[in-house]
């Protein structure tokens, strides 16, 4: 189990043991667990080093931490640890990957090329955005598209959740326990969401609905806060100014899988389908985090997903060396 040759300078033929894509939680963890099992894992931090808690302020529910954490501070921790036990990090975007046989190969934007005996996918998912300039002036200043992460500075607040799907009834609901009020605003008179969650929405004292009904612009980014929303009826195109102190976007998230469409199975909305802890079906490749996540989307199971990745690799690993 070692890693072998080195040229092109620094890693054009090595075959490396583990390697990782993605520098959030999911991938910081596993190279944190390989490094420390002696597989000198190699790591490529991608177009977003740290990952999505770098866009954040306060993290107040990662364990650990008895104060609130600043999200890009908790990811320099977490990658200066994986480097202090041996990570080998760099910035490279992976551009290109080959899974048909192993050892599995990979280019990267700076025209790397590197093989490897692992691999573990930690490439998460972005939130989507509904694309308003005043939503991205707001973001973070009232503006958010996670209930579970930023619900708590709501408080006793009114709060809009944008969306017909479950994702959408899933944040109101959560909110509907912390928030003096919470409307949804959908775009259409029906909703995507499953009947049973539907159900529950409509269900809740709460939960006030806006149908056919599109923001067309966030209120104010002049006061550097969320002030309101100005709506559009999309059949009357009827607008008018609705206050409010916080506006959640829930219209759905898209994983980072494009790299791996033809060579891994995706679900209909593109995320990896993993079987047995963190396995993708191709023996020596694992997913960890958002990559594969439609449900939990935390630091801290992204992390403990790149936990299990790594102990799955380093298990595969030594193995096949003791069969050897
Ligand atoms: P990500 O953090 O998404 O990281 C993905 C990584 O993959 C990135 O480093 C990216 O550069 C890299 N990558 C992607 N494609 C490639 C490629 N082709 N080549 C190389 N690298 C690639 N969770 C909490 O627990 N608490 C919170 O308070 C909290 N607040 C949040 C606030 C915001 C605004 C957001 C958006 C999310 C928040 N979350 C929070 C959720 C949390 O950030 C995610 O669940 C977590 O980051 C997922 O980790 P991950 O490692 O799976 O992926
Ligand atoms: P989704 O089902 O695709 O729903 C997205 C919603 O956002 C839709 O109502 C859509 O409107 C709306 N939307 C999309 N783009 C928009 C835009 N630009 N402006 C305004 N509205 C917009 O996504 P999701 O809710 O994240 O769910 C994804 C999958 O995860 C689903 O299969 C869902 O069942 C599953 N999920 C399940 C649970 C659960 O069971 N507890 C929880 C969360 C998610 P339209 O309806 O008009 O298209």
């Amino acid at each position: 189990m070692s890693d072998t040759t080195v040229s092109d300078g620094g890693m054009a033929d090595e075959i490396r043991n583990v390697t990782i894509i993605g520098s959030g939680p999911a991938g910081l963890t596993a190279a944190i667990y390989a490094a420390r099992a002696n597989m000198s894992p190699l790591l490529f931090e991608g177009l977003t080093p740290g990952g999505q808690l770098t866009i954040t302020t306060d993290v107040e529910n990662y364990p650990g931490f008895a104060d609130p954490i600043a999200g890009p501070d908790l990811m320099d921790a977490m990658r200066e640890q994986a480097q202090r036990v041996g990570t080998e990090i760099h910035q490279d975007q992976v551009t290109k990957v080959d899974l048909s046989h192993r050892p599995f190969t990979l280019e990267t934007s700076t025209g790397r090329t590197v093989k490897t005996q692992t691999l573990i996918i930690a490439t998460g998912a972005s939130a989507k955005w509904l694309g308003l300039p005043s939503e991205q002036a707001l973001y973070n200043r009232g503006v958010s598209a996670c209930a579970t992460c930023d619900g708590f500075f709501f408080r006793g607040k009114d709060v809009i959740v944008v969306g017909g799907g479950d994702t959408a009834m899933e944040e109101a609901l959560y909110l509907a326990r912390l928030c003096n009020s919470v409307t949804v605003i959908h775009r259409r008179d029906s909703w995507r969401a499953s009947k049973v969650m539907a159900d529950r929405a409509l269900r809740n004292e709460k939960l006030k609905f806006i149908w056919d009904t599109a923001i067309k612009e966030i209120l104010d980014p002049a006061a550097g806060k969320v002030t309101g929303v100005r709506l559009i009826n999309l059949k009357t195109d009827e607008e008018s100014v609705l206050p409010t102190d916080g506006v959640f976007v829930a219209i759905g998230h898209q994983p980072n899988t494009g790299l791996f469409q033809g060579q891994l199975d995706l679900d209909d909305q593109g995320y990896i389908c993993v079987t047995n802890g963190m396995h993708v079906g191709i023996p020596g490749v694992y997913a960890a985090g958002d990559v594969h996540d439609t449900v939990y989307r935390q630091a801290i199971t992204a992390a403990g997903m790149g936990c299990m990745a790594a102990l799955d690799a380093i298990r595969f690993l030594e193995a096949e060396e003791a069969r050897m």
